[in-house]
């Protein structure tokens, strides 16, 4: 499941797995737990040889259940912190270092290589699991995912949350390394006018074709 940031990946992704009785990893929640070790170490994020020679180090833990996703490093919750916008400001430029790439990409496909999965992120379908069996691509417009994103965090408005999606959007599709775009066999599902419910039936229907 690819798609740029509030176009309803982690919720028709969880969404999707529970129905299914699979797991489901978020991708997105690891760049931004290297990011959170990165700010805390104080590692200058606008030298990527500084963030490469430093993203060996920091143990980042993954737990699987849609009803319950974790996300640890070094051992200490960082489920809640990931979230803040100092990580989600800071998350592309860390992304967008390919040493980061490699061993995060190395690490998902350790998890998805133990059994079925439902994988969330920008480069599944390209990168981490271009063998697939089902390839979505969503998207939603602009607004309606800006919306939907300022639903989610406490005290923020539409405009500004459409401008720092656009910010980190840009800089995801334009990276050289792995850019967010639509995979070869994938399927494009626009949840501008869609409800939760209807975007999950419909990827459950891909599934079953
Ligand atoms: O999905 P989420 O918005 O939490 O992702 C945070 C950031 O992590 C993205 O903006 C992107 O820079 C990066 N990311 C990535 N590749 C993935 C998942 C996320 O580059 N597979």
């Amino acid at each position: 499941m690819d798609g740029p940031s509030g176009s309803g990946k982690s919720s028709v992704s969880r969404g999707v797995a529970r129905a299914l009785g699979l797991r489901y990893l978020d991708t997105g929640a690891m760049y931004r737990a290297m990011t959170w070790w990165m700010l805390r170490q104080g590692v200058d994020l606008a030298d990527p040889a500084a963030v490469a020679a430093r993203c060996g180090e920091p143990r980042i833990e993954s737990g699987t259940d849609p009803d319950a996703p974790t996300i640890h490093v070094d051992g200490v919750d960082v489920a809640g912190p990931i979230r803040e916008a100092a990580v989600t400001a800071a998350v592309s430029a860390v992304a967008a270092v390919p040493e980061v790439r490699v061993r995060l990409v190395a690490l998902q496909r350790e998890i998805a290589g133990t059994g079925d999965i439902v994988l969330e992120g920008r480069d599944i379908g390209t990168v981490v699991c271009p063998d697939a069996t089902v390839k979505v691509y969503l998207t939603a417009s602009a607004e309606a995912r800006a919306r939907r994103r300022s639903a989610e965090v406490a005290g923020s408005t539409v405009a500004a949350q459409q401008e720092a999606m656009a910010r980190r959007d840009a800089l995801d599709s334009t990276r050289k390394t792995d850019p967010l775009s639509m995979a070869a066999g994938a399927v494009e599902l626009d949840t501008t006018a869609l409800s939760l419910d209807e975007v999950i039936a419909e990827v459950l229907r891909l599934v079953a074709e």
